[in-house]
């Protein structure tokens, strides 16, 4: 007689703390399969990179751990999701699939969607269950907030006691990190990965990172010291936003007193961040569209038709000849990670200025970002690209960032060594030093000239958005999309007209 256990699916909840999922799995009183498939096909996507599966190797690694320590190893499969889950059909009677509902993007939507039905015909019963503060088949987004609060208050989910082993199972050995079936790029750092890592950087966030927080959230140098550096152990679930929420609240508990209240109120910033995670995956929840096509349907087909490969090649590897822009972006292929301000002004500059397509940037992006997300992902490229109909265009002027963020250039030197013996003046126009020296030819030391000229190419970007903008048809849109997807609680705050403080690096919609 064939074996009958539940399976646990693993997806981007990689931990065993908080995991409704399995812990509700671990108290059927049968064996349990907890199960992660490496997909072929989804690293194959432009979405995905070696970058992320070096972050999953190091998480899988320690679930591995933590579930051996509770008797049942974690069971490693290679194939599509519907093959795996026949084929494990086939060896057992399995009673029931266990999983998070999971957010994440088309592909993995669809794959959802046939895991489902191959379950359905093969009568297999899937159980999912809530994941952080998204809501599933939300009727409307009013009622949103309310519930992801509750949810938010909810108890941490405490780790099973032990696991009802399955003693034949079998798992094939983790692929390397180098192994090809996840791209043969080459990569540079990649952020420690897995709950070990996750617990090590929540402690030291809120035991003294966060003291200058909002200070230096925006610095290109110290920003990557003073931000929490949580989101790529959210993203793949290492952390549930959850367990950081509640870990604030202890920690601001701690601190009662006057000299820590600036301290208190950099957490309070951090946990308005956490809503805004939410708010963000609720969208791609609600509607997944956003990942391919613009909220605002009058901006479709805007920059698709125009594209320049040469201006998406200087940008995509840091040689647009604007010494800040080429620093965020060589800064961020090196390390996976950059802070919010300057992802902003790197897709800000290659929609405005270059006229580039989000949705061709925002592959390039999402392979180099170690926490691609895709909920906060797509809606960011597409604020940034004034696509979305209801916020402000923001159009970044590079040097002007450059100056306010880098006075002395040294973020500059450090990853334009082109540049390093550039005086702090000129180091933001270098190209004003050349014409001096030089006249208008030539190159400055290997590092080249502006690709445009920022001013009358945003300039030119701003008139056509503008024109779209003033279309008959367009204020009726855009009020549609705020119903759908537009955040309730800063509607509240306008027209109180509070004041707008931390929440300033972006304007929600
Ligand atoms: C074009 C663009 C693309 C982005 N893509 C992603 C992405 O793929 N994945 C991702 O996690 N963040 C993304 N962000 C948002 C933000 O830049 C990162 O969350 C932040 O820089 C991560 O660093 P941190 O964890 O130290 O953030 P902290 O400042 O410490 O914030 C704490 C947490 O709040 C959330 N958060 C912070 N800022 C935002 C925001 N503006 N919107 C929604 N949630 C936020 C994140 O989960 C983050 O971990 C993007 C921003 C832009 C402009």
């Amino acid at each position: 007689m064939k074996k009958q256990p539940h399976v646990v699916w693993f997806k981007r909840d990689l931990r065993i703390t908080d995991h409704a999922p399995l812990l509700a799995a671990s108290q059927q009183g049968a064996p349990i399969i907890p199960l992660y498939i490496i997909e072929p096909g989804y690293w194959r996507q432009s979405f995905a990179s070696r970058r992320h599966w070096h972050y999953v190797h190091d998480c899988l690694v320690d679930l591995n751990e933590a579930l051996t320590g509770l008797g049942q190893p974690l069971v490693i499969k290679i194939g599509t999701a519907c093959d795996v889950f026949m084929k494990l059909s086939q060896e057992y009677s399995i009673i029931k699939i266990w999983a998070h509902e999971e957010t994440g993007n088309r592909w993995t939507y669809d794959r959802d969607i046939a895991v489902h039905s191959t379950c359905a015909m093969n009568g297999i019963t899937i159980h999912e269950l809530p994941s952080n503060g998204v809501v599933r088949r939300l009727g409307n987004r009013d009622n949103w907030s309310a519930i992801r609060n509750a949810r938010m208050a909810e108890r941490i989910l405490p780790r099973p006691v032990a696991l009802q082993t399955v003693a034949d199972y079998q798992s094939v050995d983790l692929p390397s990190k180098v192994d090809p079936m996840f791209g043969e790029t080459s990569i540079g750092h990649v952020q420690k990965g897995g709950r070990n890592a996750a617990v090590e950087d929540l402690t030291s966030f809120l035991g003294y990172r966060s003291r200058a927080y909002l200070q230096h959230i925006s610095a290109p140098n110290l920003s990557e010291v003073h931000c929490s550096r949580l989101s790529t152990h959210l993203t793949w679930g290492a952390l549930s936003v959850r367990e950081v929420i509640q870990s604030i609240s202890k920690r601001r508990t701690q601190l009662n007193s006057d000299s820590s209240k600036h301290f208190s109120r950099n957490l309070s910033a951090f946990g308005s961040r956490l809503a805004w995670r939410c708010h963000f995956i609720q969208k791609i929840e609600d509607q997944p569209e956003i990942e391919t096509h613009c909220m605002h349907p009058a901006f479709e087909g805007l920059r698709v038709d125009e594209h320049n490969e040469t201006y998406f090649q200087a940008w995509a590897t840091g040689n647009t000849g604007y010494p800040f822009i080429d620093a965020c972006m060589r800064n961020l292929a090196a390390e996976g990670w950059i802070t919010f301000r300057m992802r902003a002004m790197l897709v800000s500059f290659a929609s405005y200025q270059l006229w580039l397509d989000w949705r061709i940037t925002g592959d390039h992006l999402a392979c180099l970002f170690t926490d691609y997300e895709p909920g906060i992902h797509y809606s960011q490229l597409q604020m940034q690209s004034g696509v979305t109909g209801i916020n402000a265009m923001r159009v970044y002027n590079p040097i002007k960032q450059s100056q306010e963020h880098d006075p002395t250039g040294s973020f500059i030197r450090k990853w334009v060594p082109e540049l390093r013996s550039i005086t702090d003046e000129s180091i933001h126009e270098p190209w004003e030093i050349k014409a001096s020296l030089f006249g208008n030819s030539g190159a400055l030391e290997g590092y080249p000239s502006p690709v445009v000229d920022h001013v009358v190419s945003a300039k030119r970007a701003k008139e056509r958005i503008t024109k779209v903008r003033n279309s008959p048809l367009f204020r009726t849109t855009a009020a549609t999309v705020h119903q759908k997807l537009g955040s309730r609680k800063l509607s509240v705050r306008r027209k109180k007209k509070l004041p707008v403080k931390e929440e300033n690096q972006l304007t929600l919609i």
